[in-house]
């Protein structure tokens, strides 16, 4: 749970060429935005100094030239890109909520109001990455290339590499393993793709179960969330159970605590090599 402080801009209008029909890209509407920031403004206050916030005039200026710079068919659009640019472009804000509405929108019915919210931020999220086929350094260097080479994820903290013997009894060569901090904008299921898409760029199949792999990346933690479907399962359900997952992590993130099991990362590894 964060306890932010928040910024907020509300009603802030701005004519735009936003719509699906070609007569709103060329006449234009007025649009009204609502926003709120979540950071930490304390110390600001304390020394009353901008320096340690974010300053509203600018961000009001960067919304409106940035709602007048893009033709969107969909609020939703603008709602999605606007949010990410702010959060790239403002790094003390944490999460932000931003509400577009659109007060003459081609409805052909009386209506008080149509917009669309949304609430996006920067998120926590702790990797396992491994390798035991080939060149298993590169695979993994390439891996972390990768993962720091977009905007959206900032690389925080990368474990050292582990040698580790191969689990689930599948005869292969001995891994390589590590843990990483990432920030990131993306959701869960987003950020899941985007391992499979560096996996398949490693020349990763999935033949046999458990079986070698060129690159291996799973999701370990995303903030404190609890979570399951069909794809993705949160925490990962058997990091508790593997010492090549805990002992890398141990290191860049030792009292991270397991939201459901109610233990830190290394009281995790205390009680696995007990059983050992
Ligand atoms: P693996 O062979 O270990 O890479 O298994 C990956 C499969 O497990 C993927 O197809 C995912 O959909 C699924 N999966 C479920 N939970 C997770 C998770 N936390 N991280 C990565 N993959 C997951």
């Amino acid at each position: 749970m964060k306890f932010w402080d928040e910024i907020r801009i509300r009603e802030l209008e701005i004519y735009a060429y936003h719509g699906v029909y070609p007569e709103e890209n060329e006449k234009g509407q007025p649009f009204f935005v609502n926003a709120s920031f979540f950071c930490d403004i304390r110390e600001a206050g304390r020394k009353d100094d901008l320096s340690l916030s974010t300053n509203y005039g600018e961000i009001c200026h960067f919304i409106t030239k940035w709602m007048q710079e893009h033709t969107c068919k969909l609020v939703e659009a603008v709602a999605e890109q606007l949010s990410r640019d702010l959060l790239l472009q403002y790094p003390l804000v944490e999460e932000l909520e931003l509400e577009i509405r659109k007060p003459e929108a081609p409805i052909g019915l009386p209506f008080g109001s149509v917009s669309v919210c949304v609430r996006r931020g920067w998120h926590t999220a702790y990797l396992s990455v491994g390798s035991n086929m080939g060149d298993r350094q590169r695979y993994i260097d390439d891996a972390l290339h990768a993962l720091g080479a977009e905007d959206h994820t900032r690389l925080q903290k990368v474990s050292q590499l582990l040698i580790t013997k191969p689990y689930g009894g599948v005869g292969q060569e001995d891994f390589l393993n590590g843990a990483i901090q990432v920030r990131t904008l993306l959701s869960p299921h987003e950020l899941l793709d985007w391992l499979h898409e560096i996996e398949a760029a490693a020349g990763r199949e999935r033949l046999v179960h458990w079986g070698p792999r060129t690159l291996d990346l799973d999701i370990l933690f995303y903030d404190k969330l609890i979570y399951e479907d069909g794809r993705l399962i949160l925490p990962h359900i058997d990091m508790q159970n593997r010492d090549f997952v805990l002992r890398p992590l141990s290191e860049i993130a030792p009292n991270f605590r397991h939201p459901l099991l109610g233990l830190t990362v290394m009281q995790l590894l205390e009680a696995l090599d007990i059983e050992a």
